[in-house]
Parts: structure tokens; sequence; C-alpha cells
């Protein structure tokens, strides 16, 4: 171990470990961003303005000028000419050692000031009459708030030293893939000679970067298949099926499975009467009824003798799926329990006791299901909807409860096939790929925020004929901040009240601009029961318009409703915005989705909204948000606060598809490689990967 983390978010230790730097394999893995090349002097008549260079030079003079701000001034010299250097920041040591006489090496980027050449902040340091120069090119590091370069270096150096580089993959396999070995990989690009080509090496498509992305997949795919190994030694009851609650329910719905439905709750169903846990994502598109396969799923649980939750992301989908629930198996003569963050003190606490006496078989909630003092008598299975919503820590504390459970998750959002491959290679998929019968496809139109008034024009229409619209208010734009970004932070923040304020002044204008229809609002800020007191009355067209935040971005069906509009569609991000067109084409009625958007139109929103205008296919959709977005938002690993890969590229599937076959070949045939590798590269990041 290089250091003991001490406590305090100033220390060394602290920083370091912002970095995910403990041990000695993570600083060998820290490679450079880039190289400076101080091999080499350059006159200071030679020296190009902008490109970075390193000069040998004496000091003439210093001084700390006042004008126009206090700063460190020194003027210094080489045979060929002269130079001020410039530093608005520094230390009494740096003014110390720039004593006239002294012998600077500097390594900057000049350029032409105010009074001749100059360079700000250079690197310096002092050097004795003939001191070598130095035979590599010099690394520079990824680095965080006050760790420089020169620590971070020396730490390097010394793990270089001490850590074991021996490599985990034997030599016919290298010779296969075709990669070099890691102690040469690791040397080249911590301390390269000055010949090899700096753009080469910055460029990764070198040989040894190639090796450095191999092998950071490798570990990807040995830590998801090991978990997935462990799943599979894990018990989980097997549930055994009467078919006796799953059939009376299928006989009392209004309508029949599509063949999809049919395909999955078959894959469920066999799932869950295996001895170990059933880890399965149900895929579908928005109003694909993910939710009755759900429901078909916690049945059987529940004839087995088990207990079965289900967890959803937010209050109103949770409520709204309760009441759904309670509608489908109360007539079976089933008791529905509820539990949510906003329940009062006693009514939770009654219900956790219930919970944890298995005397209630069916929970409904959202994550104040996964609270400590929540303990299940007897889980069988454990549902997540949206599960995408969930940050990582919320999707880990439900594994934990749920350890020796069945789990299924449920999302809207495909997974990309190369993720599929590696994020998500311990868990089966089942597909709804398939829309119930009689849905009419939702219509996209793009409006100019100019022609707002239109827009309310046809709200008003669509109200009169009977049916119903959504409103959907402007995100707050946070100096530049994207619109998903944005999303995640508020709640807490200042960000939140101008969300409010934003959407009291939607609901305020358009009450006024519709005075003949009932304009109702909903947003993040309203208690439980106002909230869900809001949806009712709108799910009962006792509301026509409602103006909502993207509180009712999942999961909300209100077949009647067959118009959305989003203003400032622009700030949304592409996930969000197909949510919320999901919201629209639930009946039988022909829908549109309004987007309306106000100019000038960054490049990135122009995009977002070409694609959302082009596709209704939420395939197509997630693959565009990816390339647009990048993976580590995708799957909401920005939560984690470490990088999940640093190096390789989630996209090169070729790769990808290599390592995750070496994988299974290294498990079989050489554990203790695939165990020392796994150490190499994940350290105590596991955990964090596999949620
Ligand atoms: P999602 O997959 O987006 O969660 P839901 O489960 O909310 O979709 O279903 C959307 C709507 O479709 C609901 O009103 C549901 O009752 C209805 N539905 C589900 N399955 C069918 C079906 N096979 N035929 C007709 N309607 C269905
Ligand atoms: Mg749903």
């Amino acid at each position: 171990m290089a250091k003991t983390p001490a406590a305090g978010p100033n220390t060394l230790a602290a920083r370091l470990a912002r970095l995910g730097l403990k041990n000695d394999a993570d600083f060998v893995l820290h490679l450079p961003l880039r190289y400076e090349d101080e091999t080499r002097i350059t006159a200071l008549a030679d020296a190009r303005p902008g490109v970075a260079a390193q000069f040998e030079v004496d000091v003439l003079d210093s001084e700390i000028a006042y004008r126009p701000r206090r700063q460190l001034l020194a003027r210094v010299r080489d045979a060929s000419g002269a130079l001020l250097l410039r530093f608005l920041n520094f230390y009494p040591s740096q003014q110390k050692a720039l004593q006239p006489g002294a012998r600077l090496r500097i390594f900057g980027e000049l350029h032409e000031g105010y009074l001749g050449p100059e360079i700000i902040h250079p690197r310096f340091h002092v050097v004795g009459a003939d001191e070598p120069l130095p035979e590599r090119l010099t690394p520079v590091y990824p680095t965080t708030a006050g760790l420089g370069q020169s620590t971070l270096r020396r730490l390097v150096e010394k793990a270089l030293v001490r850590a074991d580089l021996g490599d985990t993959l034997a030599p016919e396999l290298r010779e296969k893939l075709n990669l070099p070995e890691f102690s040469a990989v690791i040397r080249l690009l911590h301390t390269p000679p000055p010949e090899m080509s700096q753009a080469v090496l910055e460029s990764r498509e070198h040989p040894a970067w190639r090796r450095v992305q191999f092998d950071e997949l490798l570990a990807q795919q040995l830590s998801l298949r090991r978990a997935y190994t462990a799943r599979r030694a894990r018990g989980a009851p097997r549930l055994k099926p009467t078919a006796k609650l799953t059939d009376a329910l299928l006989k009392s719905l209004p309508f029949r499975l599509t063949k999809a439905q049919q395909r999955a709750w078959r894959e469920i169903a066999a799932d869950l009467a295996q001895p170990h846990p059933m880890q399965r994502l149900l895929q579908g598109d928005v109003g694909s009824g993910k939710t009755v396969v759900a429901a078909l799923a916690m049945l059987h649980a529940v004839e087995a003798g088990y207990q079965t939750a289900l967890m959803a992301p937010t209050e109103i989908l949770a409520e709204q799926h309760y009441r759904k629930l309670a509608a489908w198996l109360e007539p079976l003569g089933l008791e529905v329990a509820w539990l949510t963050g906003s329940l009062k003190k006693r009514e939770k606490e009654a219900a956790i006791a219930k919970v944890g006496a298995g005397d209630t078989a069916i929970i409904v909630g959202t994550h104040a299901l996964i609270e400590d003092k929540v303990e299940f008598a007897r889980l069988g299975l454990a549902i997540v909807d949206e599960q995408h919503r969930f940050g990582v820590r919320q999707r880990l504390a439900l594994k934990e409860k749920g350890l020796f459970a069945h789990q299924l998750a449920m999302s809207a959002t495909p997974i990309p096939r190369t993720l599929a491959m590696s994020y998500y290679a311990d868990l089966d998929v089942s597909v709804l790929d398939e829309l119930p019968p009689g849905r009419s496809p939702v219509t996209t139109k793009l409006v100019s925020e100019a022609r707002r008034d239109q827009v309310v024009a046809r709200v008003h229409e669509a109200c009169r004929a009977g049916g119903q619209a959504y409103w959907v208010c402007p995100l707050i734009e946070e100096n530049g901040v994207s619109a998903e970004a944005n999303v995640k932070r508020s709640g807490r923040s200042e960000n939140a009240v101008l969300q409010l304020k934003t959407a009291e002044e939607t609901y305020a204008r358009l009450a006024a601009d519709l005075p003949d229809l009932k304009v109702g609002l909903v947003h993040g800020r309203l208690k439980a029961a106002e909230k869900a007191a809001v949806m009712a009355a709108f799910f009962a067209n006792e509301i026509q318009v409602l103006v909502a935040t993207t509180v009712i971005e999942v999961g909300v069906d209100v077949p009647n409703a067959s118009l959305m509009v989003i203003e400032h569609a622009e700030r949304f991000g592409l996930a969000q915005l197909h949510q919320l067109r999901g919201r629209v084409g639930r009946g039988a009625v022909q829908s549109a989705c309004i987007l309306l958007y106000a100019q000038p139109l960054g490049e990135l929103a122009r995009a977002r909204l070409k694609v959302i205008f082009e596709s209704t296919d939420g395939f197509e959709i997630a693959r565009e948000d990816l390339r647009l977005r990048g993976p580590g938002e995708f799957i909401g690993a920005r939560q984690s606060g470490l990088p999940l890969l640093r190096y390789a590229d989630l996209e090169d599937e070729a790769l990808v598809e290599q390592a995750r076959a070496v994988a299974e070949d290294l498990l079989r045939d050489a554990p203790q490689h695939a165990e020392a590798h796994l150490q190499r590269w994940l350290g105590g990041r596991e955990e964090l990967l596999k949620a």
C-alpha cells in the first residue's frame, strides 16, 4: 500500500482517493493523458508561439509588481534572447528561487506580451551548471485540485518499482491476440523514450494502449462472469405455480395478452421455478404493457406462498401501480400494501411491521422499500419498475435485501448491444416487441415558440372534443448544464425553486388562456396526497389540461389523454422526451406530441430534436442517445463518482467481444490469473460496477 488514507478532505490520501488511487496497482494503472518533451532545450530565439517547449535561462532580476494587480515578474535570458516570466499567483518559495544569476529550466508556451515575449506561469526548476537532461518524455497525469504533477509522478515512480507487473495473460494468448507484454506496456506508457512519436502515443491507437484497453475490458468481463456464477450458486426459493391466481387474473382482464406478453410471462415463470435467483430485465417500449406481466409474476410468487414487492422511482408512479394492482387483485381476495416516504410515521411503522411479520404478501412502494428498517419475512420476488431511474446505490441496496429472492427489472429504455454485453452481462432479457392492438401512432410536431398561440388553440379544440392534454413545463437551464444533469440535481437546489416558479407561471398563463377548461397543476413539491388528488382528477377527466413538470415522465397511464405539449423541448434529454411522448397514444384516438422550441438551438439540442422527430422507436432513440451522451451518463454511472471505463471504449465491439471470450477461457483454465487480473484492475471498485 502506498498510503493509508487519513481523515479530512484535504489530506494527500483524500486527494488521491478522489482519483481512485489507493494501492500500487492503482498508481500503475493511472496512465498519462499526454507527455511533455523535456529531453531537449530550445533556444529562445527558436521558440514558436503556441508551442510548448523547454528553455534554459539565467535570471537577470525579479520583482513584485502591483499593476494592474499583484504579480511576480522575472526577466530571464539565454544566449539567443530575453524573456519575461509572469506569475499571477505564487508562493514565497518561488519568489526566492528567482534570484538574479540563478539558472532555470522552464517549460511553457511563449507568447508576445505587452512588454515583449513572455510566458505566464511557466513550470520551472533551478538547475546546477551541468545537470543532465531527462532521457524520457515527462508524463502529464490526470489530477485533481491541490495535487501537483511532481507529487503524482513521484508516487507513480515508487509504485512502478514496488508493484508486481507480472503478466496476467500467458505468452501464447498474447501472441494469439497480438498484444504486447504488460510490464513493457506500462513502462512505455509512463516513461516513453523521446523517439516515440508523441502523437501516436496520445492518440491511443498505439499497441500499448490497445493492450491497456483490452485489459480493462477483460477485468470488466471477469467481474461480470464471476457475479453471474456467484448468483447461480446462491439458493432461491423455487416458486412452484398453482396457476390459481394467475389464471383468475387473466380471466378478469378486459384484454388478451399480446404474443410478446405471453412469451415474456412464460420466460419469467420458468425462471421463478428455478432454485437460484432470477435476474431478468423485462424490456418493452413505453405502452407495451409491462405492468400486467409484473402482476402475473407477483401472483406466481404469492401462490407459492411468498411475498413480493414492486418498487417504482416516483410517488406518482408507485401510487398508480398501487391503484391498478389493487383494482386487479382485490377482486381476487388479495390485499395490496403500500409503503412510501410520504406516509405518516405511524402508518409507515404499521406497514413495515406487517411486511416483517409476513402478514401482507404484496407490497408496492417507492425506494422507502429499501430502507434499512424494512425487513421482509419471506421475500420471493422483487420487481423494480423503470429500473434505469434508480441510482447505482439504490440498485445495490435492493440487491442486498433480495439477495436470495428472484429479481425482475422493468425498463422502457432498451440496452444497446455493447452495453448488454458488458454492464448488463449478468442479466437475462425478455423483450416486449409488440404494442397492444388498437393503438394509433403518435404524430410528432416541432413548433417554434413564436407560434405558441396556435398550439394553445389546438389544445382548446382537442379538449372541447372530449380529449385531454398534458402540458409539460420547461426545465430551468443552469448556465449551460445539460438538461439531464439538471433534472438529477433539482429537488434540493435553488433550481428547484425556480422550477416551481416556472411551473406555477405556466399554469397561471394557461388557465388564463383557456378559461372554459379545467386546468390542473402537478409538480414535485406538492405533498403526495395533493399529487394523488390531481392525478385522480385528471384520470377521471375532471381536469382536461394537466400542467406538469417531469414528475409525469415515467409510467403515467391515462388513455384518454391524446395530446402532449412540451415547452422548451430543446432543454430535455432524449430519453426524457421519448418517455414523455409515451404518455399519449395509449387509447384509440389519434394522438400528437407538440415540441415547442425556442431559437437559437444549440447543436446538441438540434440533434436531439431531430432524432425524436424522426423516430418513435425506443431502440433507435436509445442508440442515438448513447451516441450523443456516452455510456457513463446512460447507465447512471456518474452517481458512483468513478469512471467505469477509463481507457477502453464500449463502442469498440470487436474488442469487447474478444475480452468476453478470453474471460470465459481464463476463468476455466487459469483462475489464478483471472483473480490477479481482477485484483489489479478493480481492487475496491468491483461492487459499484455490479449494481
Ligand atoms: P408500460 O409498458 O409502458 O409500463 P403499461 O403496463 O402501463 O405499459 O400498459 C399501458 C396500457 O396498456 C395500460 O392501460 C394497460 O392496461 C394496457 N394494456 C396492457 N396490455 C394490454 C393488452 N394486451 N391489450 C390491451 N391493452 C393492454
Ligand atoms: Mg410502466
